[in-house]
């Protein structure tokens, strides 16, 4: 469970965060749609605190988090219910694939290098690709460092996961296999996501509810048919019929 109130953040004048609420259960799916520049971003970013927010409170699994009195360590028990999978990937270069998904579990989680490996070859299998554990992210495809990210995220075994345009920088061609291997995890494993995305299609099939964000703010929020088939703002509407053209 995760609890959200009055979320806001500020970079220097520049108010990008106007006082969100949220929440979503375990195991829930919530696709955020919204135009660029709206905080989306800063939105997943301020949820482990890789962004400080200004105000508000966030509670994921009983650990509550107050942005204007929080200390390290809650900041920290906060970040552990989560994992992030970045748009670019965020992979470190001059480490292997599997290194890549050993550290988050080794050096956050504490975990052992053999409990920690025993993880990542499960999570690694799933995504398919066993047979690059020792590569270097370079000389993997955009799709194939993704997986890595994925599995990544996965394997610090998380309450809830946070995708930021999981596809947008992939090549055409490459979208349709991680867009399809996000709904298997997301049917396998009960866990929470947030994804930021703008591939509609997906939206529709993977999410249990759909926000819609501008400027700051969440607009309106519904399922998939009442966000697509009868949004409630003309913002929302506009924002829809420019992505489908
Ligand atoms: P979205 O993901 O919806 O495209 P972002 O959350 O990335 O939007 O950005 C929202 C606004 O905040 C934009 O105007 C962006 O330029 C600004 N912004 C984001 N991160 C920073 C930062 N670290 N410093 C200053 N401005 C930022
Ligand atoms: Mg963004």
């Amino acid at each position: 469970m995760i609890q959200i109130k009055n979320l806001e953040k500020s970079f220097g004048s520049l108010k990008v965060l106007r006082g969100i609420d949220f929440q979503a259960s375990d195991g829930e799916i919530i696709v955020i749609l919204g135009p660029s520049g709206m905080g989306k971003s800063t939105f997943l970013k301020c949820i482990n605190y890789l962004e400080r927010p200004d105000k508000g409170c966030i509670t994921i699994d009983g650990i509550e988090v107050h942005a204007e009195c929080c200390t390290e360590k809650q900041i920290c028990a906060l970040r552990s219910k989560t994992s992030m999978v970045f748009q670019n990937y965020n992979l470190f270069k001059n480490k292997t694939v599997l290194e890549n998904v050993l550290l988050p579990m080794t050096v956050v989680q504490k975990l052992t290098r053999e409990e920690a490996k025993q993880k990542a070859f499960k999570y690694l299998k799933q995504v398919g690709l066993m047979d690059k554990v020792e590569e270097y992210p370079s000389r993997l495809s955009g799709g194939q460092q993704q997986r890595v990210g994925i599995a990544r995220a996965m394997a610090v075994n998380p309450k809830i996961m946070l995708l930021d345009e999981p596809t947008s920088s992939l090549d055409p061609e490459l979208v349709l296999g991680i867009l399809d291997l996000l709904k298997q995890l997301a049917n396998e494993h009960q866990r929470s996501m947030i994804i930021v995305t703008h591939e509609l299609n997906f939206a529709k099939e993977i999410a249990d509810r759909i926000v819609f964000m501008d400027e700051g703010r969440i607009l309106e929020e519904g399922t998939a048919k009442e966000i697509f088939e009868n949004p409630k703002h003309l913002r929302t509407k506009k924002f829809l019929d420019n992505l489908k053209v």
